[in-house]
C-alpha cells in the first residue's frame, strides 16, 4: 500500500490549508484498497451556529480532530483501513484509531517540524505511539519529497494485542424499528457493569439492527493491571487527574462511536445511552458525528466536573437534547 499511502498523504496535504482552525490546521486521509476519505479538523456547523468558535465546551474545544472526522464519516468499515495524517496524532485520536481497528498509521515528516509538533511531541512519543503500538498498529513516517516511507514502529510478528473487554456487538433479529422501550430493555439486560458504561442500538447498510455494549476500559493492548505499574501512573496518572489532559482509558461514548465505525454500523440518534455524563471531548465527537439526542442514566460526571459543564453548554444551547433514562 506504499503508493496509496503516498497519494493519500498528498490528498491530506492538499486540503490542510482549508481547515477552519486558525492555528492548528490538520488533515487526514482514511483509506482502504478502494476508498479514500480526506478531511480536516473542523467545527460542527451546529456548534458554529449556536456557540461560535471561541467558547469552551467543558475542558474541550468545539473542534473535531481531523482523524476523528475521517473515522466518523468513512463510508465503509474502518476495520483494517489505514490513515495518513499531516501531523503526529494526539493520544485521544490514537485511542480512537485503535478502537476503530485501523491497522496502519502514516505521519507526514513535515508534521514533526511544526510548532504544534514541538508542543505536542512529548505527548506523541510518550502516549500516542505507545497506544498505537499496543494495539498492534504499524506506524510510518512519510517523506513526500523523497517519496519514501520509513518505519517508526512495526509490531512483532504474531503480535496479538490484549483485548480483555472488547465492545460487545450482537445482531438483533428481534428488532426492526427500535423504540425507547427496546433501549430500556437493553440497559436492564446488562448485568456486568463498570460504573461508567454505555449501550446503543445501531443499524447497518442493509437495515439490520445491532446492539452495542461498552464499558470504560484501557485502550486495546493494555490490561487494567498494567496500570498498577508505578512508572506509568507517574507519567499519566489514573484515575484521571484533572491536571493531566490525557489518560489511557476509553470511556463508553467513544467506544460506542468507534466500535460502530469499525464495523460500518450507524448508531441511531436517540438510541445511545451512557450511565454517567460522557467527557466533553466525547460529547463534541458525538455532535461532530451528527447526533443530537443523548440518553443518560445519572446526570453526573464520572471523573471530571468539566463533563457536566460541557453537557450543560451543549444542552442549554439546544445542540444536544438530554433525556434521563
Ligand atoms: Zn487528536
Amino acid at each position: 500500500m506504499k503508493t496509496k499511502a503516498l497519494t493519500s498523504m498528498q490528498s491530506a496535504v492538499d486540503i490542510v490549508l482549508s481547515s477552519p482552525h486558525p492555528d492548528n490546521k490538520v488533515a487526514a486521509s482514511l483509506f482502504n484498497e478502494t476508498t479514500t476519505l480526506s478531511q480536516t479538523n473542523f467545527w460542527p456547523q451546529i456548534i458554529l451556529d449556536k456557540l461560535g468558535t471561541a467558547i469552551r465546551i467543558g475542558d474541550s474545544s468545539g473542534t473535531v480532530h481531523a482523524e476523528v472526522n475521517c473515522l466518523l464519516h468513512f463510508p465503509e468499515k474502518t476495520q483494517g483501513a489505514e490513515i495518513a495524517i499531516t501531523d503526529p496524532c494526539c493520544p485521544n485520536c490514537a485511542k480512537n484509531i485503535s478502537e476503530s481497528g485501523i491497522k496502519t498509521v502514516y505521519i507526514d515528516h513535515k508534521g514533526f517540524q511544526k510548532d504544534f509538533a514541538a508542543r505536542r511531541g512529548e505527548e506523541f512519543k510518550n502516549m500516542s505511539l505507545n497506544i498505537l503500538a499496543h494495539a498492534g498498529i504499524s506506524i510510518y513516517e512519510i517523506n513526500r519529497k523523497e517519496q519514501s516511507v520509513s518505519v517508526i514502529h512495526e509490531p512483532e510478528k504474531d503480535y496479538v494485542p490484549a483485548e480483555d473487554n472488547p465492545i460487545e456487538i450482537l445482531p438483533r433479529l428481534d428488532l426492526t424499528i427500535p423504540t425507547k422501550d427496546d433501549l430500556k430493555k437493553l440497559i436492564q439486560s446488562v448485568t456486568v457493569k463498570h460504573p461508567f458504561w454505555g449501550c446503543a442500538l445501531a443499524v447497518n447498510d442493509d437495515g439490520k439492527i445491532f446492539s452495542l455494549i461498552a464499558s470504560t476500559h484501557t485502550a486495546i493492548g493494555f490490561l487494567e493491571e498494567d496500570f498498577t505499574n508505578q512508572q506509568k501512573t507517574e507519567i499519566h496518572p489514573y484515575p484521571q487527574n484533572p491536571e493531566k489532559k490525557y489518560n489511557y482509558h476509553l470511556t463508553p461514548l467513544n467506544r460506542l462511536l468507534f466500535g460502530a465505525t469499525r464495523h460500518n454500523l450507524h448508531l441511531i440518534d436517540g438510541m445511545v445511552w451512557t450511565s454517567l455524563i460522557p467527557n466533553a471531548r466525547e460529547l463534541v465527537n458525538f455532535v461532530g458525528a451528527g447526533f443530537s439526542k443523548l440518553n443518560i442514566g445519572e446526570k453526573k460526571p464520572y471523573a471530571k466536573e468539566s463533563a457536566l459543564e460541557g453537557l450543560l453548554t451543549l444542552e442549554n444551547s439546544g445542540i444536544i437534547e438530554v433525556t434521563t433514562l
